[in-house]
């Protein structure tokens, strides 16, 4: 027994994940609930206690005899810091285990000022954060960033991103994790906003299509209830798949016909500015839409209907249960999605659009910083790394 206790506590990572749904469970209902004898419960219950993973529930939980001791998993043990580093904009949040937002910051931020101007100024923010918020840099379990740009997972590493100038290779997690002491983890803008709306909205899909239609068009991919990012992290870059009505359009990546060429809020922006509607982005885009401009809510319609073609082989492809339409143009709402279903229901087999649903995002523009506290809980959370924290 003496040498038991190592592999004992080592299971406190699953425990705890069976904790996370909220619902306080005494010893004896865990015991019952794992099939695992009480002495290895009771240690890795007090492993979780140690680290504060779990609070024993002021509401003991009587069950005719004398009152039991229930526990919780601690929301509160650890917080997240968490960034949606856009274009020209920025999201900054500190949230607890839960995702509930404790401090939140939108700001003007022009990523093309290089990494590390954009990078000390987020550290800066984040710092004033937890000043505000009354935690300290140790409580901090991880830090979740997103990029408006292709970024390989395993190394959280940019990789040439078209609108990110002095990037390409950049190793942002070990420049912040150095001054931060956490893990930091960083994903492309589409996959966290994905996470977050599936985390928030739509917990119950297996599988969800996120779509961002902004300045460009990019989607993420959740199956399984967990994200697709494919080999190298580039998976749901459908922005740059060829459509017939772009066929001599030039995208800015270079090459001719792509979807965003025809369909992003920067296309339809130059389309208006062209047609004499003063335009010059996806916001101004929006506006005109939202004030009834005839000439805005065709093209917007148009841009749904390029989506939606292309969207409709994703359908045939993968059959998503849940297709959310996000981004500056989903703002648009109805208009754009009319575009959208008009084409993905009368292309795709009527078995995999039967039960289909097609919505715009529920979170809107706090998806990505929701999403990005997601990827970081999720992680540390996880029971191989709850298991190594433990241990340590
Ligand atoms: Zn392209």
């Amino acid at each position: 027994m003496l040498n038991e206790p190592v592999g004992t506590v080592a299971g406190a990572g699953a425990l705890l994940a069976i904790l996370r749904d909220g619902q306080a469970r005494t010893r004896a209902e865990l015991v019952q609930l794992t099939g695992l004898a009480r002495s290895t419960v009771s240690q890795r219950l007090d492993a979780l206690l140690t680290h504060q993973w779990i609070v024993p529930t002021e509401d003991a939980i009587s069950s005719g005899g004398r009152p039991a001791v229930a526990f919780a998993f601690n929301s509160s043990a650890r917080v997240v810091l968490s960034a949606d580093l856009g274009a020209t904009h920025a999201r900054v949040a500190v949230t607890d285990l839960a995702t509930t937002v404790l401090a939140e910051r939108t700001s003007d931020l022009a990523i093309d000022k290089g990494p590390e101007p954009t990078l000390q100024w987020l550290l800066d923010t984040f710092l004033e954060f937890l000043d505000e918020t009354g935690h300290t840099v140790e409580q901090v379990c991880g830090v979740g960033v997103g990029l408006p740009g292709p970024v390989e997972h395993a190394s959280g590493r940019p990789i040439n991103p078209p609108i990110m100038p002095g990037w390409d290779g950049f190793p942002v997690p070990k420049w912040l994790g150095e001054r931060l002491g956490a893990a930091v983890l960083v994903d492309n803008d589409v996959n966290i906003m994905a996470l977050g709306e599936h985390w928030a909205a739509r917990p119950e899909a297996d599988q969800l299509v996120f779509v961002k239609i902004g300045t460009g068009i990019g989607c993420g991919i959740i199956s399984d209830r967990r994200l697709h990012r494919g080999a190298q992290g580039a998976a749901g870059d459908i922005g740059h798949v060829r459509v017939s009505s772009a066929a001599d359009v030039v995208c800015r990546c270079g090459n001719t016909g792509c979807l965003e060429a025809v369909a992003g809020g920067a296309s339809v922006a130059a389309k208006l500015a062209a047609a004499g509607v003063p335009a010059s982005n996806s916001r101004d885009v929006v506006n005109l839409v939202r004030q009834g401009n005839t000439q805005a809510v065709q093209l917007i319609r148009q841009a749904g209907r390029e989506v939606g073609d292309v969207l409709a082989s994703i359908v045939n492809f993968f059959n998503p249960a849940v297709i959310v339409i996000g981004g500056d143009i989903a703002e648009a709402g109805e208009h754009v999605l009319a575009g959208v279903r008009e084409v993905i229901y009368s292309r795709s087999l009527p078995l995999a659009t039967q039960h289909l649903s097609i919505r715009t995002s529920e979170l809107g523009d706090r998806a990505g910083v929701v999403g990005a506290a997601v990827m970081v809980i999720e992680h540390v959370l996880a029971p191989g790394t709850v298991d190594r924290a433990v241990l340590r």
